[in-house]
């Protein structure tokens, strides 16, 4: 899917409302709108790479930056200390919907593992 009808860089654009908690140069969070825990954050680079497999050399920073988000939002959300989990889903296998990267970040209740 090329970024001109991605649903993320639709998002990243501003031109899909979405509630949007953090914001830095090369990311943003925003909550799912469909939340499978109290907090469910989906944190997405600005730029659109579609899978993990589609990963460069020179999208390390990138990368590194959604994790970076990850564990802001996961202080902000009141999260750290308990616990959360933070998970990227490749293709369909995975259950992956929107090929805009992006990772997962669950809290606010136990969380049952392995995952289904
Ligand atoms: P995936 O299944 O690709 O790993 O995750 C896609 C996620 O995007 C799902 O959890 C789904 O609920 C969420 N989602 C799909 N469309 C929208 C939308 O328009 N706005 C927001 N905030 N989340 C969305
Ligand atoms: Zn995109």
């Amino acid at each position: 899917m090329s970024s001109e009808n991605c649903l993320f860089c639709k998002i990243v654009a501003g031109d899909i409302p979405a509630e949007i908690i953090y914001e830095s140069e090369s990311a943003i969070g925003f909550r799912d709108v469909n939340p499978q825990a109290p907090t469910h954050v989906l944190i997405i680079p600005r730029e659109h790479i579609a899978t993990i497999n589609d990963l460069d050399a020179g999208h390390e920073v990138t990368v590194g930056n959604l994790y970076m988000a990850a564990k802001a939002i996961a202080a902000d959300e009141g999260l750290a200390d308990d616990g959360y989990r933070v998970v990227m889903n490749c293709n369909e296998a995975a259950g992956q919907t929107v090929f805009h990267i992006h990772l997962h970040l669950l809290g606010g209740r136990s969380l049952t593992w392995p995952p289904g």
